[in-house]
């Protein structure tokens, strides 16, 4: 329709446009604008308005097409001036220049199945084609060739810097050089029209195999570790046959922790750290070591010490076992033991073995006299001076009540009459003036007297000793037979 502009700028009353012989009231028609010039395409005739009238067209490229006549025909000029022509079967599109042709673009061989609209991208002739079955995309710089001999095309590829930042890497470099960051983006396309294509992408380096992608045409990679990647991507037609991948080679560089230098200074610190820990412990298990063996040295001595003290408490008591009470000389069970084995000594030797028994004169009177407390101080004072007698390896005993042997090994009988007479005058001295006690000893020796044993020796100078007492006492008697 036409609108007659009137005064004031106002639209008139709209203009009916005859397009004569060709009109025919049942056929519809599409308006064309291409180029500027109007259009008018009916399912008999495509009509151009001449001015005056639409008079008929006989040769213009949508007639080439086969677009032409026909009131299915519709058209889209984009910005960059590239015009698609296209019906529900049929999708055509001209270069910017009107001397070109039209040229077929077969979305239906990709799958495609009815073409309801072209919608222009932006001015460098990129649009988005609505088919039945989806929207595909149509570019014109990517080769028109046939399906899966084109690979995706590199579309843009963003990255995520730290810090909430977004870099556009560079197209299809050779390589690209990147920093830290957070996430990498690729976004791709294939040249081919067709809805039926999926997408298989990999970045070699992180990973080894292809990924679906569906018929999504884009992937994304957080923080990649520092090293030499390359991303490819690849479409696939409906079986499974693939396309020649699109290659896109990034480096990422490392930051400076990540350097090999950063990892040798921080292993050499771990190593450090664990020789100072290893040497702490070494340390804190000598001082522990030391802390111990003081302890044990301390322990040992202490010890060392008591098992002296208790040897010499041991020896003591030994002592004690071998020495009479109330005189401190030895006692009967030592006198035994002794005489047996100077005896045995004396046997082998044949040596002398002389036997003094001492007895104190009228002891008994002296206790009736004193009392037994006096007495037992007699009796003390007598072995006292009695022990002053004693030669190296002799024995002083008390054999019992008031009476003491003398055991003296290798001494003759000479030399046993002499000590017993310096005994005898000495216990004389025992005492106060006018209470002193004498006594009476009876003398044997194993060589002169030829006792059988010990127990002999011992009657022999009993009966001695009774001699003498008999004799009248403070005096000697060798034993005779
Ligand atoms: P003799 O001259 O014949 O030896 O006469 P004696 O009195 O000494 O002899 P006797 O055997 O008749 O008496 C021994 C006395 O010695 C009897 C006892 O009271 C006394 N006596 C023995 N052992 C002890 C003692 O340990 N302490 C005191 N105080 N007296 C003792
Ligand atoms: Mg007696
Ligand atoms: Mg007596």
């Amino acid at each position: 329709m036409r609108f007659a502009m009137q005064e004031g700028n106002r639209l008139g009353a709209p203009e009916e446009f005859r397009l004569g012989d060709q009109r025919d009231a049942d056929h519809s028609a599409a308006v064309l604008d291409i180029d500027g010039q109007v259009l008018v395409s009916t399912d008999s005739a495509l009509l151009a308005w001449d001015g005056q009238r639409f008079a008929p067209v006989e040769r213009h490229p949508l007639i080439v097409a086969g677009l032409a006549p026909s009131s299915d025909v519709r058209v889209r000029t984009c910005g960059d001036g590239s015009v698609f022509a296209f019906n529900a079967r049929r999708l055509l599109r001209r270069d910017p220049d009107p001397a070109q042709p039209f040229v077929e673009l077969r979305p239906m061989d990709g799958g495609a199945r009815g073409i309801v609209d072209v919608q222009c991208g932006d001015d460098n002739g990129r649009a988005w084609i609505g088919t039945w079955s989806g929207m595909v995309r149509f570019d014109p710089r990517a080769a028109r060739t046939p399906p899966l001999r084109a690979a995706p095309v590199m579309e843009r590829v963003r990255m995520d810097v730290e810090g909430g930042k977004i870099r556009w890497l560079p197209l299809k470099p050779e390589s690209i050089e990147v920093e830290k960051f957070r996430q990498i983006r690729f976004e791709y396309a294939s040249p081919v029209i067709s809805t039926r294509l999926h997408y298989q992408s990999r970045l070699l380096g992180h990973e080894r195999n292809w990924v679906d992608g569906g018929t999504e045409g884009s992937r994304e990679f957080s923080s990649l570790a520092p090293g030499d990647y390359s991303f490819e991507a690849r479409a696939l037609d409906e079986t499974g046959v693939a396309g020649p991948p699109l290659r896109y080679a990034i480096h990422v560089s490392a930051a400076w922790y990540q350097t090999g230098l950063a990892m040798f200074a921080a292993l050499a610190w771990i190593v450090v750290l664990f020789l100072l820990l290893l040497r702490w412990r070494s340390r804190t298990l000598e001082r522990r070591n030391h802390e111990l063996e003081t302890l044990v040295s301390e322990r040992t001595e202490a010890l060392a010490l008591r098992s002296h003290e208790l040897e010499l408490a041991n020896k003591r008591l030994s002592e004690l076992a071998d020495l009479d009470g109330l005189t401190g000389v030895a006692n009967r069970r030592k006198l035994e033991f002794e005489t047996d084995n100077a005896w045995s000594a004396a046997r082998a030797a044949d040596a002398h073995l002389a036997m003094l028994l001492i007895d104190v004169d009228h002891f008994k009177l002296f206790n009736d006299t004193y009392g037994h407390a006096l007495g037992d101080e007699r009796l003390k004072a007598i072995a006292e001076r009695l022990s002053g007698w004693v030669g190296p390896g002799e024995l002083l005993a008390r054999y019992g009540g008031e009476e003491f042997v003398l055991l003296m090994p290798g001494s003759s009988i000479e030399v046993a009459l002499e000590r017993a007479d310096a005994i005898r005058r000495d216990a004389r001295h025992a005492g106060q003036e006018g209470t002193r006690s004498s006594v009476s000893i009876g003398i044997a020796e194993r060589l002169k007297h030829k006792p059988n044993d010990a127990a002999q020796l011992f009657e022999f100078a009993d009966l001695a000793l009774y001699r003498a007492k008999n004799a009248g006492r403070d005096r000697i008697e060798v034993y005779t037979e």
